[in-house]
């Protein structure tokens, strides 16, 4: 049997870490065992299904570099085969139409899980069709009562035992005719041959619902496996109000999809004592025995430390094209020939310090910032006497004779300490604000040769009455 699974998101928002979780792990089991990954837009509620969200998360999907095998599914196109599946269901007698108004048993009141509250039965459940209204209704799902109890294998959690009172008659067909989530699922996952849904363990009493529809429809069901969700660090759901909780947060930040996908699957997935790791590595020893039952907490140090360790894995020259690429996409700012050469050449000064590409552009914006900004805030941090020292700095060097490198420059600014009779911070500190704009970079000198004689007293003499 081939291995199918899928990533079905909802296109009402952005992309969720719990999703983008889902998704990587539903690719790693999938390609671990030489199967397929599909991906399937549940856009069947055109209220709040928006295109340029489906957009969206195709697109943070291509940036995880987790490709789809297939083409997309849209589950609106599948709406005939929806109604096809309804229509049998009411046939059959294993669904029904209820007339009974909404107000009197609204979805929070009438499933009561956990509570040992029997769920809604519905009153029109049994009645004989020569009774109805001709009214607006719904279509629900006739709940069997016998056997009372469903029971399933889930390969994260073990052996899952149901009450089936628990589980009131839900609806499969809205007023308007259009299919609800628990049954264009199935069907749309009947219909691409889906052999392991893998997702969160919110979904468990949808699991339920779903396997009475392919039990009521004499298909096979595929395998489910719930992930316990993610945590925040009080140990509550992951949420909006959580400042990040969704993809674009992190790639705005600059954070490396490869950094990304490592962290997702450390959130409730292990294998050994591995923490570092690429996509082909988690590919080659992923296994869902090695998925945890507890939910996993989102440690944004944890996050940090890896994303660095990626950063500093890359090569020089691939990190100054993404980098060039963040500013453009995030900072909308397109680089010239030389400030981007200046900015390759100060890049291995500042990558070990950082832990992402925005920090990195943090770091290195003072290069080609504009004068006005930079010197702004080089006035709020120059005293009198730093713009003194600064001043009779300029002109002992203008006049210097050297090769401007950073070599020199140190023994330049050493002898002219001493001449001076001052420390190197002394002077170090000046510099560094005047040129960056900040009370900390990287090497002083180094940055002195990286922006050239011409333009390192340029930015001195702004400095200097
Ligand atoms: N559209 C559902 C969601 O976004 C899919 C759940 C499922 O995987 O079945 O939660």
């Amino acid at each position: 049997m081939e291995i199918r699974t899928r990533f079905a998101p909802s296109p009402t928002g952005d992309l969720h870490i719990g999703g983008a979780r889902t998704a990587l792990f539903n690719y790693l089991f999938a390609k671990s065992m030489k199967g397929k990954f599909l991906l399937r837009i549940e856009d069947t509620d055109l209220k709040r299904s928006k295109s340029s969200l489906t957009e969206k998360i195709i697109n943070d999907i291509k940036w995880l570099n987790i490709p789809w095998d297939e083409e997309i599914v849209f589950q609106r196109q599948n709406r005939n085969k929806h109604k096809q599946i309804i229509d049998y269901l009411l046939e059959k007698g294993l669904a029904f139409k209820c007339f009974a108004k909404k107000e009197n048993h609204t979805e929070s009141n009438i499933e009561k899980i956990g509570t040992r509250e029997p769920a809604f039965r519905s009153p029109w459940r049994d009645l004989s069709k020569n009774t109805q209204p001709n009214k607006q209704y719904v279509v629900r799902f006739k709940v069997p009562s016998d056997p009372s109890r469903i029971n399933f294998t889930d390969k994260v959690r073990g052996e899952l035992s149901w009450d089936l009172s628990t589980i009131e008659d839900f609806v499969i067909a809205r007023s308007d005719g259009s299919s609800t989530y628990n049954l264009a699922v199935v069907v749309d996952d009947h219909n691409m041959k889906i052999s392991h849904v893998i997702r969160g363990e919110d979904h468990l009493t949808n699991t339920v619902k779903q396997l009475l529809v392919y039990q009521a429809l004499n298909w096979v069901t595929p395998e489910f496996a719930h992930i316990p969700l993610i945590h925040n660090e009080r140990g509550e759901k992951l949420s909006k109000r959580d400042g990040k909780s969704s993809l674009l947060d992190f790639k705005q930040e600059g954070f490396l999809p490869d950094a990304m996908l490592n962290y997702l699957a450390r959130l409730g997935w292990s294998y050994k004592d591995e923490e570092f790791f690429n996509l082909n590595q988690a590919i080659s020893w992923f296994t869902l025995d090695g998925v945890g039952k507890s939910p996993s907490r989102f440690d944004i140090k944890k996050l940090l430390n890896i994303s660095k360790k990626h950063l500093i894995s890359k090569p020089a020259d691939e990190i100054h094209k993404l980098l060039l690429q963040y500013i453009k996409i995030y900072k909308n700012i397109s680089l010239s020939e030389s400030f981007s050469e200046k900015l390759r050449q100060y890049l291995p000064l500042v990558v070990e310090r950082c832990t992402s590409l925005g920090e990195i552009f943090e770091a290195s914006s003072f290069l080609f910032e504009a004068d006005e900004l930079r010197d702004k805030k080089a006035l709020a941090l120059l005293d009198d006497n730093s713009r003194k020292i600064i001043s009779n700095f300029v002109y002992a060097i203008k006049s210097a004779n050297f090769a401007w490198n950073s070599k020199l420059l140190n023994e330049f600014i050493n002898a002219y300490c001493q001449e001076s009779s001052l420390k190197f911070r002394d002077i170090g500190i000046p510099l560094r604000i005047a040129l960056t704009g900040s009370t900390s970079s990287p090497s002083i000198v180094h940055i002195m040769e990286i922006l050239g004689k011409h333009q390192t007293l340029d930015r001195l003499n702004m400095n200097v009455d």
